[in-house]
């Protein structure tokens, strides 16, 4: 039997990616997945086609819409919060507006869907977030915000694991260092820079991360909560 056989799934922010990556692994792996995405309508068709999941629209930056995507899911076995983004630049200079919702994003959204999830959820359940491995470490001007927004998941991830051990929920976050998708591409400006903070020094591949994933999505994990996970490379050792 494939390992997530019979379970129900939802990505949040899953049409491209490190999302992508983690909608095909447990698709792969016999589950049923859900993802929503805001933008990529074709990507997320194609993906849904590929996969046999569904694809549903719903933006992150909208708490209400993501309370509801939740909770219209039904009881999920497994919740991955994955939709988050930068904004790069001087503080100085930047739209308050976008830093306003790049926090929706990125800390809101994770932490309504996360409760939202929680009420349906049965025992065993398990909530993952992916955060980054700069709410560790930011050796990089520009990105203050987006540093601030995965630190924050830190927290919350140690407190609601205390909240929903009880039931036998688990909640991780897993830290990726520099991954080949869109957001960061491996033949990126950047690239050389951060390869010199790293000892392997290469983009890591979605597929990688989603590995991660499924290993806290399934029977072994079971001990591991309110926990940062990294994958970069030793970006942040
Ligand atoms: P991409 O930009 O390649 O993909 C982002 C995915 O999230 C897309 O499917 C996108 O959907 C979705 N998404 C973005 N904003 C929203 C939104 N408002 N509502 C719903 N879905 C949304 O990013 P990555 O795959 O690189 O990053 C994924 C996660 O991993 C992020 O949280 C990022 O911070 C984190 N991360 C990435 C690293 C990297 O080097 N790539 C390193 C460390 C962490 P759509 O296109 O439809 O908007």
């Amino acid at each position: 039997m494939a390992a997530f056989e019979g379970k129900s799934v939802l990505v949040l922010g899953g049409s491209r990616g490190i999302g992508a990556a983690i909608v095909r692994r447990f698709a792969a792996d016999g589950a049923a997945v859900t993802f929503t995405y805001a933008g990529s309508r074709e990507a997320a068709e194609q993906l849904a086609a590929e996969t046999g999941s569904t694809a549903a629209q719903t933006d992150s930056a909208d708490r209400d819409a993501v309370i509801a995507r939740v909770r219209d899911s039904g009881p999920l076995d497994v919740l991955v919060v994955n939709s988050g983004f930068a904004v790069l630049g001087d503080p100085l200079e930047q739209d308050p507006d976008a830093i306003d919702r790049l926090f929706r994003v990125n800390v809101h959204a994770p932490y309504h869907a996360s409760v939202e999830a929680a009420r349906q959820m049965p025992e065993g359940g398990r909530i993952i977030v992916i955060g980054s491995v700069n709410g560790d470490r930011m050796p990089i001007a520009g990105m203050a915000s987006y540093a601030v927004s995965k630190s924050a998941l830190q927290g919350m991830a140690r407190g609601l694991a205390r909240d929903f051990g009880p039931r036998g929920i688990t909640i991780n976050v897993v830290q990726p260092g520099p991954i080949d998708t869109d957001a960061n591409p491996a033949d990126g400006p950047m690239k050389d820079l951060m390869h010199s903070f790293m000892a392997i020094k290469r983009h890591g591949r979605p597929e990688e991360v989603a590995g991660m994933v499924a290993w806290l999505a399934g029977p072994e994990a079971g001990f591991v909560t309110g926990a940062m996970h990294t994958i970069d490379g030793a970006f942040g050792a």
